[in-house]
């Protein structure tokens, strides 16, 4: 026997017989499981998720949830085919040992593995005051009980909601509010809505959108803390210029974190930034070698993006957990030539204010900006953002039906500014700078360092920073 014909007797019999283990029972988890058996895996397949449910869909939760028109119990993702798989849930993952290749689960289980899938995303940054964000009436928004406990806070028609934080979700929120009726103060640290996702000038229009439609907004400042009552209830919020703000519901809107954790001593390239992988799904160890045995797909995963100069990006959108989690399946049980890429243009959608808002590519790559159609009078737009006299991302208001358009362009490395289609072009094609914020320094992360001199010997290793 050759050694290709080996190695290929070794694949039929991982595809027949193996043992594939994914932890995160979401989005990606999901798809991964059914492209996995649609590929003809027979093995046995087990998937871990520590949320008690099966697998939910998210952005539901801060659009028809809270309005009340769906319950949050009502957003199970529908089945693509059925799924034959040991489902553990309700019970996390706490470690990786990829030496005797095992997942440790929380109740003390041990679940072995050939091939393991990643797909742990992100949950919400907290207040960081651990006492304030206990007081009742504060929440965050992430999982489908977080929806379920906030709708009933919103349908209990409260005098005022503070969101904090303006990104998509934060305004997500604060239009429902508006919706309902809801008197609403969103207090942004940056300079307008939506600043670190589209920019500046696409915020002010959003800042504009936000107070046409009766919203508080109050930008450049930040809450310092908050205030509850004998009874710890949240009752008043101090910004950092003095004022106070009084409400009886507080949704901190602060991002998201990677749940990594369970990562920590595995070796793999695991931080705040995600888990380092390529861009097929096969997860870098600490030296940034790539693994063959683990892959990470969903907002967990930061691959090279050949659009985007091969920067490690980290894409918290639905279609990336969709399509990343269908490219790692189908690696897993096959082998070279065979791999396929994760090559998704990213693209995100919102719902806020009446207006559809939707991007293609990756906005803050840009550093200009030029509305090329519609009105933004009329909040009816689209505008495309350059980098180096190349189109890299597009953003549609209620002109959604154009993106494919944009999008088409960025994938053939268009120029900026791009030849705009159809008829409503505005007077004004002038690029101007599309205004992103500085990106922060990061500070409580760990560093990696470099040990050993010999080449054989030489290797990097995380050391928390100590304050
Ligand atoms: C409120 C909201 C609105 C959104 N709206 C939009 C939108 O309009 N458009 C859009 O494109 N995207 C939107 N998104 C983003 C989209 O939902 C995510 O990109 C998608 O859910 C990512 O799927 P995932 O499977 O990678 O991660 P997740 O959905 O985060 O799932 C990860 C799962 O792993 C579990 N897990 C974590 N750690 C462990 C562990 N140690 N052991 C076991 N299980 C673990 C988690 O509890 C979770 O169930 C929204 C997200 C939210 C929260």
């Amino acid at each position: 026997m050759t050694l290709r014909a080996t190695v290929e007797e070794l694949v039929r019999e991982f595809r027949a017989n193996g043992r594939i283990v994914i932890v995160g029972a979401s989005l990606a988890g999901l798809r991964a499981a059914e492209t996995l058996r649609a590929e003809g895996f027979t093995g046995s397949l087990t998937i871990i998720g520590d949320e008690p449910y099966e697998p939910y869909d998210r952005p539901p939760l801060s659009k028809q949830v809270l309005k009340g028109w769906v319950p949050a119990d009502h957003t199970k993702l529908p089945r693509m085919r059925e799924v034959d798989a040991d489902w553990r849930l309700g019970v996390a993952a706490t470690g990786l040992d990829r030496d005797t290749k095992q997942v440790r689960l929380a109740d003390g289980e041990q679940v072995p593995y050939d091939r393991l899938l990643i797909a742990t995303g992100t949950r919400a940054r907290q207040w960081p005051n651990p006492s304030e964000a206990a007081l009742y009436g504060v929440h965050t928004i992430r999982s489908r009980d977080d929806a379920a406990q906030l709708q009933k806070a919103l349908a209990e028609s409260p005098s005022r909601v503070l969101v904090i934080g303006a990104g998509f979700i934060g305004s997500e929120v604060a239009s429902v509010c508006r919706e309902l009726d809801i008197p609403v103060t969103v207090v942004e640290r940056g300079s307008a809505p939506l600043v670190g996702a589209l920019g500046g000038v696409i915020g002010e229009i959003a800042a504009q959108m936000q107070r046409e439609h009766g919203v508080d907004l109050r930008c450049g400042l930040g809450v310092s803390s908050l205030e509850g009552d004998s009874g710890g209830h949240v009752r008043r919020a101090h910004l950092s210029d003095g004022t106070t703000v009084d409400a009886d519901v507080v949704v901190a809107s602060l991002g998201s974190i990677r749940n990594v954790e369970w990562l920590e001593g595995s070796g793999l390239a695991a931080g705040f930034w995600g888990v380092g992988c390529d861009a097929g799904g096969r997860a870098f160890d600490i030296n940034g070698v790539v693994t063959d045995s683990i892959y990470v797909a969903g907002d967990v995963a930061r691959a090279p993006h050949v659009l985007y100069e091969y920067q490690f990006l980290a894409m918290e959108h639905w279609d990336n957990a969709v399509l990343g989690a269908e490219v790692a399946a189908h690696n897993m049980v096959n082998l070279e030539p065979n791999y396929r890429p994760h090559l998704l243009l990213p693209g995100f959608w919102s719902g806020q204010f009446g207006v559809n808002i939707k991007s293609v590519g990756v906005p803050p790559f840009g550093d200009e900006i030029v509305f090329t159609q519609g009105s933004v009078e009329e909040r009816r737009f689209a505008a495309a953002y350059g980098h180096g006299g190349r189109i890299v991302a597009a953003v549609t208001f209620d002109h959604g039906k154009w993106l494919e358009y944009y999008g088409k362009l960025i994938e053939q490395s268009g120029p900026f500014p791009p030849p705009p289609p159809g008829w409503d072009q505005p007077p004004d094609m002038k690029p101007v700078p599309a205004e992103f914020p500085d990106p922060r320094v990061p500070t409580a992360i760990p560093d990696v360092v470099l040990t050993g001199h010999a080449p054989s010997e030489r290797t990097a290793e995380f050391r928390p920073r100590r304050h």
